[in-house]
């Protein structure tokens, strides 16, 4: 009778466990899972009996990298069409309002998505899909905010459900019907939150879909007001929040959605200091999005030492999404995250592990290596997890645990 089903040793393991220095590191570690679970954690030495009678399956890692499962928290992964088109438009000097005013932009990405059957959405969604996982990200958050009607908010969230059930992943959902005003409902955006509040939001929770509710909160999208509805109808159907707060202005965003003890706000560029203060008490993550910062020439960093000095969580995240952030690269974005904000390597992976948990609310769960937790994990060809953060191009991936 073996004691475990897996048993890897010689492991140098990232435990990324709270409150621990140096990435939670154990050098030349050991660990045990059964049932899916980790069972046994500590030094390969300090496994007493006869290694090879222990478990079903031994695994040498060789002193290589092992980490928790990474955590993509905030994508837009799931829509219909493709605006590299756009892309080179802009290139070529034609500005974004005239991209708009032709019927591109946000909008037709919306019709797109609307356009597409539920099979159509899935096959052009997957290949970002596996994208993502293939660089070791075992947990992935998708959004709704493109179908911007009930059935097709509905579709894509089902479309991101099936996608985490095809590949044996975690997908939470969030649903962002308030991401932009629908043509329907031009010029009459309290119409539109009328419906977000009285219909989309009661019929979704209904139907159990979505896990979360976010919104964009911005003078391109919904005003401060407005957002307060939304989280309002969430709260009353029982859904936690989140929100797309302060990116391109400061609309006191981070603060309403810590007000309402929101999972995290996202991207938070132009968030005051207030704001910061109002996260920190509320335990709201601070989700920094440095691939659409990159994309936009941003030039306003979020307040990262206010976020350090008042202890909130920082995560990372790749936005991908068709217009500021086409990317399904999670360790690109861990290379920007460093290069444009400073960030050190192991605030970083923190940021797509432990607080990329906690911006999900599943910390219990997942986001670090400690004993009862799930057997999550991916095992590197590197030696250090600097590396993950240091050398793009390369998928070092040699095995994921899920
Ligand atoms: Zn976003």
């Amino acid at each position: 009778m073996f004691k475990w089903d897996t048993l890897i040793i010689n492991a140098t393991i990232a435990t990324m466990e709270e409150g621990s220095l140096a990435y939670g590191m154990i050098e030349k570690g050991a660990l045990g899972i059964l049932n899916g679970r980790i069972e046994w954690l500590g030094t390969t030495a300090g496994i007493k009996n006869s290694i090879e009678t222990l478990a079903k399956e031994l695994i040498d890692a060789e002193g290589c990298l092992l980490t928790p499962g990474l955590i993509d928290c905030h994508t837009h992964l799931v829509f219909g069409g493709n605006r590299a088109d756009e892309f080179e438009q802009r290139l070529n000097g034609v500005d974004y309002q005239e991209i708009a005013r032709n019927g591109g932009g946000i909008l037709s990405t919306v019709r797109a998505t609307r356009e597409a059957s539920f099979d159509e959405l899935y096959q052009q969604s997957l290949p970002r899909f596996q994208a993502l996982i293939s660089e070791g990200v075992t947990t992935v958050e998708i959004k709704s905010g493109y179908g911007l009607d009930f059935e097709s908010e509905l579709k894509m969230l089902q479309v991101a459900k099936k996608l985490g059930d095809e590949h044996g992943i975690q997908v939470k959902t969030t649903l962002l019907a308030a991401h932009a005003v629908p043509p329907e409902y031009k010029d009459n955006a309290d119409g539109y939150v009328d419906v977000i509040c009285t219909e989309i939001i009661p019929k979704i929770a209904g139907l159990n879909i979505a896990d979360c509710v976010d919104a964009f909160c911005e003078g391109i999208g919904f005003s401060y007001e407005q957002t307060k509805r939304v989280f309002d109808a969430a709260a009353r159907w029982g859904l936690p929040v989140k929100l797309h707060a302060d990116q391109l202005s400061d609309l006191n965003g981070a603060a309403l959605v810590a007000e309402y003890a929101g999972l995290s706000a996202d991207h938070v560029e132009y968030t005051s200091l207030k704001s910061v203060k109002a996260m920190a008490k509320a335990g709201t993550v601070a989700v920094l999005l440095p691939y659409a910062f990159y994309v936009l020439k941003e030039t306003k960093l979020p307040p990262i030492e206010a976020f350090r000095k008042h202890n909130v969580p920082i995560a990372i995240s790749t936005d991908c999404n068709p217009g500021t952030a086409p990317s399904s690269s999670l360790l690109t974005t861990m290379n920007k995250a460093c290069v444009a904000f400073s960030l050190t390597p192991e605030e970083v992976l923190t940021g797509v592990t432990r607080n990329a948990a906690l911006a999900l609310g599943i910390e219990d769960e997942v986001g670090s290596i400690e004993f009862g937790k799930k057997a999550d994990l991916v095992l590197w060809n590197i030696k250090h997890p600097a590396d993950l953060c240091y050398w793009q191009g390369l998928n070092r991936v040699q095995r994921i645990f899920k």
